[in-house]
Formats: C-alpha cells, structure tokens, sequence
C-alpha cells in the first residue's frame, strides 16, 4: 500500500528512539519548556546557522508573531505569493495589514521577482498602503530566490520574511533555508518535512532585540515573568513532548531522509520527464522536498491522471486548488490579479503532487512512474 507521506514507516524505524525520548518527558513531568525544548532550539540553531531559535507552537503563529515584531498592521501593504498555503496571506490579514498577492514561477512554483517588483511599484503609486514585508515562500521544499529577492527588500526598504514551513533542511549553496530572512519561520506539523506529533513550529533570526521580543510575544507578552506583561502577546509554545520527538527525529532527518529524498526525487524525474513536466531546482539549490509536484497540459487531463492514479491504489494531491487572490475570506482584492496572476491560475488547475517520502521503495517508484506511463500510452 503507498502511501502519500508514509509516518508510521518512518515511525517502525525510529521507534525505540522515539519510545523512549516521550517516556523521558514524562517521566520528569516537565512539559511545557524544559530541556528537551532547549536542546531543540540550540540544535536548530546551530544547523542552520542563526543565532537565535525561539520554538512556538505552530508555523502559523510563528508567521504571525514575526509580523508583531516588526509592528506590521493596518494601512500596511505585505507582499505574498498567490501560490502557497492560506496562513502565508492569513497571518499578513490578522495583524490588519493588506496582502499583495505575486505570481509564481511556472518551474519552480516561487515567488517571481518581475511580478514582485511590478507589485511594489503599483502599490507605491497607488500610495494608499505602506509597502513593508515581503513573505517568500520555500514552496514543496526548495527556497526561493533569496538572492533577488534580499536585494529587491534592500531597495525598498522591506523586511523580508522567509516562511520555510515547506523547506526546513534545504539550501542554497552551503546557506542553510531558515537563515535567508530577516527573520525567518517553520512548521513541524506532522506531513512537513521535520514533523513532530501534533503541531509545533520554530522562529530564527540573527537579531537579539527581535529574539528577546519574540520570546515575550509567545508567552502572553511577559515582562520580567508571565504575570508581569509588557505587550499583547499570544500563547504559543511548543510542548516538551513534541520537542522530545523532534530531538529523536533530528539526526536521522539530517543524516539520512534529506539524502533519501534527493535520490527519489532524482529517479522520479528521470522516469517521468518524457511524459510529463518535472520540477525545476535552480543550480546550486537544494530542496527538502516537502511535495513532488508535476504538471499536466489541462485541468481536464490533470483530472483524469488522478482518478486513473487512485483506481491503481495510488494517492495524489492537489497543492493548490485555489490561487490565493480567489480565497472568499480576503474580500474584494485591491487589484484586478486574475488577469496579473497568470502562471498562479494555471499551475491550480494542472498541477499534481505524487506519493513521496524518504521510506518510498525503488519497487514503489516504479509502480507509481509506470502507472504514469500507462495512463499517457493508453490515450
Ligand atoms: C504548513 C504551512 C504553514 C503553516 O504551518 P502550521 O504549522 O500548519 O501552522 C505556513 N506556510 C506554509 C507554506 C505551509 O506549508
């Protein structure tokens, strides 16, 4: 039986580990902030080389606790991409800002650098927001083109939020993902790439004035202790447990499953690439490959490929349905995207993600590729 992301074979290998770091934590009856969550954030750091970590309790209030920091809100303009998941653009409405929704590249899915900089001028000659942020996106694993985009923040005096929700334990050269904002967030939740059991997520940044508020913001914006309170702060916390199992996870992520994932992606491509679109990765860039995510010529045919799939046991997904400009819950959008945002349409209704994960076998791989192959050849 395939799996699209396979937890409980991941869970079989790691289960000793895994077992017995949860029993710790109960066993100290420590379980909100405590060592386990320390070691964490210390390991975390140091791999992606930033010097604060500051965990939370997802990658959503992670967002959203970077956009408080900067004192983002209303009248204020935060560039996102129109191809991602909803919290990127949630969080931005939330603190009351306004989110400028940019297209995507057709081959890598990120942010597109000549739409973001079309935005920018647009919404400065409008002159009704202030531009302030801009949130890139390390789409399906791999992080987007942070050198582009660090200069196109520079000029226009932007912060720059890396939501690395998707790309924990991808790179740029030797520059880990994580450490290309100003500040920059991830999620554990169980599917991403380093999942714990439940929800859980983690800040970075290099600046020590942000560390020192964010780590008031989560916990209720405490002073000198939690009763003592300085801002409007939030609860978010990651739990000892969930720190416990990440901890277990941790160097079998790195030392193992990012190598795995590299190897599939590659046989999947080569299998694939005469029959259907395959991601692109820049030179010198790697993903985490949090989805591997090909493109049909129509929405009719990406439709038919599923269901073939799923008539052959073979789950698949659509990431994502819905551009983000056409999300009821934004209201009326400030400008006419639909005829801006081109590539965003059309990837929603041509793209597919394929079962992947660092346990997927090679026999596995080729049944779901040959199945591919099938449904072209029987046309
Ligand atoms: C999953 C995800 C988030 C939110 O993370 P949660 O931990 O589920 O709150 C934010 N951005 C992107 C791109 C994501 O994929």
């Amino acid at each position: 039986m395939i799996e699209f992301r396979d937890l409980k074979r991941q869970y079989l290998y790691l289960k000793k580990n895994i077992d017995d770091k949860i029993n710790d934590v109960i066993q100290s009856a420590s379980f909100i902030g405590g060592k386990q969550v320390n070691i964490l954030e210390q390991t975390l750091a140091n791999y992606v080389d930033v010097k604060h970590c500051i965990s939370c309790a997802n990658g959503t209030d992670a967002l959203e606790l970077a956009l408080m920091v900067w004192n983002i809100g209303f009248g204020d303009a935060v560039f996102v991409p129109d191809f991602t998941f909803f919290s990127t653009g949630e969080v931005v409405a939330a603190v009351g800002a306004t989110p400028i929704f940019v297209d995507v590249r057709p081959d890598t899915f990120n942010m597109d650098t000549v739409s973001l900089e079309g935005l920018i001028r647009m919404v400065k000659t409008q002159g009704k927001l202030k531009p302030r942020a801009i949130i890139a996106v390390d789409l399906f694993g791999q992080p987007a083109e942070y050198d582009k985009i660090k200069q196109i923040a520079t000029r226009n005096n932007l912060y720059l939020l890396e939501d690395c929700a998707q790309g924990f334990g991808g790179s740029i050269d030797k520059r880990k993902a994580c450490s290309f904002g100003d500040i920059s967030t991830t999620s554990f939740f169980p599917a991403k790439p380093l999942g714990c059991y439940g929800d859980g997520g983690a800040i970075f940044t290099n600046s020590d004035e942000w560390a020192k508020k964010l780590t008031s913001l989560k916990v209720h914006g405490k002073g000198l202790n939690k009763y003592d309170n300085v801002y409007i702060g939030m609860n978010s916390r990651l739990d000892s447990i969930q720190a416990a199992i990440l901890n277990a996870k941790f160097p079998v992520f790195i030392n193992e499953e990012m190598n795995k994932v590299q190897l599939i992606a590659r046989t999947y491509t080569s299998l694939l690439n005469n029959y259907v679109k395959t991601p692109l990765i820049l030179d010198g860039f790697n993903s985490s490959w949090a989805q591997y995510s090909i493109q049909l010529e129509s929405n009719e045919e990406r439709d038919r490929l599923q269901s073939y799939l799923k008539e052959q046991g073979i789950p698949s997904m659509v990431y994502y349905q819905k551009p983000m400009h056409c999300q009821k819950a934004f209201g009326e959008s400030v400008f006419k995207y639909d005829e801006l945002n081109m590539t965003t349409n059309r990837l929603c209704s041509t793209i597919l993600s394929l079962p992947f994960h660092p346990y997927l076998n090679s026999d596995e791989i080729e049944f779901v590729c040959d199945r591919v192959k099938e449904f072209f050849q029987r046309k």
